[in-house]
């Protein structure tokens, strides 16, 4: 089947990903080959290419692709990994963790993005992905412990539960607010403990939840319980 946007795809992959030195080239294919322009609204699919998030609806954003390409290499992923997404979002991250070989837990808070997002994977055919609603500050008890887990919305500080759910040389993926922004930080376990890695400033939308933060801005969810 042709794709209108196999030109536009292989653009950004040379202008946005290859140029920002981003040479893994199991990654560079997933990008060229995940039709991006399927995970955004109708009427913003023209915009699926550009160099920057776009909306989604309810408020949230798909991240830009380079931020997703970013995340996803911080994070190492192999084939076989067990991995966890906290905020499903448009799926789009799901789908490229897919083509990598991962099998993907994938939690969202908002029912509206979730059920998108998976009518977007079933007519893709991902159909291995594992995608559900919650509070994924909370983790994924049950599927415990991930090789990888990606958080796609900033931070106030890593949620506990994370990382009693991250396997021994697990990596963890989260930007955490510094300043008026976020910071990617990855997070590693060994045998000894966690080491902490200090990326590069990014802007995401917020985490929101228990052990993130509070529904109004700037208040994380603890202080809101103590305060109402
Ligand atoms: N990974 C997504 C981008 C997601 S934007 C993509 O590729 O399109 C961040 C998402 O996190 C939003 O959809 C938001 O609703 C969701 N989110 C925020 N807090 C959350 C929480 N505690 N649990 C699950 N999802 C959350």
């Amino acid at each position: 089947m042709s794709d209108p946007y196999q030109i536009e795809r292989e653009r950004m992959v040379e202008s946005q990903l290859k140029k920002r030195g981003i040479h893994n080239s199991q990654l560079l294919e997933a990008f060229s080959k995940v039709p991006r322009h399927q995970f955004l609204p109708r009427n913003l699919r023209s915009e699926a290419y550009t160099d920057g998030p776009s909306p989604i609806g309810e408020g949230q954003t798909i991240s830009q692709p380079y931020m997703t390409a970013l995340m996803t290499l911080s994070a190492e992923v192999a084939p076989g990994d067990r991995v966890l997404e906290i905020g499903t979002g448009s799926g789009y991250q799901s789908a490229i963790l897919a083509e990598l070989g991962a099998e993907v837990y994938t939690i969202e808070r908002i029912p509206e993005l979730l059920e998108q997002a998976r009518e977007t994977l079933r007519q893709l055919h991902y159909d291995k992905i594992h995608a559900r609603l919650g509070n994924g500050t909370l983790g994924w008890e049950e599927e415990a412990p991930f090789d990888i887990i990606l958080i796609t919305a900033g931070a106030p500080e890593i949620p506990a539960p994370l990382l009693d759910q991250l396997a021994i040389r697990g990596r963890l993926v989260i930007p955490l607010e510094e300043g008026y922004s976020h910071v990617l930080y990855v997070v590693r376990r060994s045998p000894k403990g966690f080491h902490q890695e200090r990326g590069e400033r990014c802007t995401f939308v917020p985490l929101i939840g228990e052990y993130g933060w509070g529904r109004n801005p700037r208040t994380k969810w603890g202080k809101l319980r103590k305060d109402s």
